[in-house]
């Protein structure tokens, strides 16, 4: 961004302005505290744990109607003391982001482009793919005669947002295909 001198004085005055509040001795933590009161006014405080690894840190989400409008580590529970890792903190926005992808999207081979697509041609296009797949190059066994029952051409990648018992599912699930190859995003 390109600043001219008038733009530049209109800024570091803005600046100057907030800063002077603190500086002239206005204590701004009541306010602060004010506007995360409006927030959750009205809200039901709910103790959750953060589902994401297994140091299981506790949340305090705040619910209204039906919605979850706040979620903050919880400073009571011994073991994050209040804080939360970058996954814990995004709690909130993985509910309520406007940016959630919330349709399967299809990128053809070769297509710059994506297609909304429903479910269930989703699920049935992955099941044919890894069935495909699995029965061209599932390895019996190795070169010592061992059985090994391995499929190597299918990849698993999961997100940072699965959590536990996603990922256990989805481990399990793999495993019965013979899948070897699988990570996602499970370090804090
Ligand atoms: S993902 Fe982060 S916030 Fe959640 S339990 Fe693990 S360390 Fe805590």
């Amino acid at each position: 961004m390109q600043l001219n001198r008038r733009d530049f004085m209109k800024v570091t005055g803005a600046g100057i302005a907030c800063l002077s509040l603190s500086q002239l001795g206005f204590d701004l933590k009541p306010l602060k505290a004010y506007a995360a009161e409006l927030k959750i006014a009205g809200a039901k405080e709910v103790i959750s744990v953060c589902p994401f690894c297994s140091v299981s840190c506790h949340i305090i989400a705040h619910v209204k109607d039906g919605q979850l409008v706040s979620t903050e580590g919880d400073p009571d529970y011994p073991i994050n003391q209040g804080a939360l890792c970058a996954k814990g903190a995004a709690m909130l926005s993985l509910t309520r982001s406007s940016h959630r992808v919330t349709k399967p999207l299809y990128r053809a081979p070769n297509s710059d482009k994506w297609e909304e697509k429903d479910w269930g041609w989703v699920i049935d296009r992955i099941a044919r793919r890894v069935k495909e797949s699995r029965d061209k190059n599932l390895q019996l066994t190795n070169t010592k005669g061992q059985t090994v029952n391995r499929l190597e051409h299918v990849f698993a990648l999961g997100t940072s947002h699965m959590d536990n018992e996603e990922c256990a599912l989805t481990h399990q699930a793999m495993r019965a295909l013979g899948v070897v190859h699988m990570d996602h995003q499970a370090r804090i």
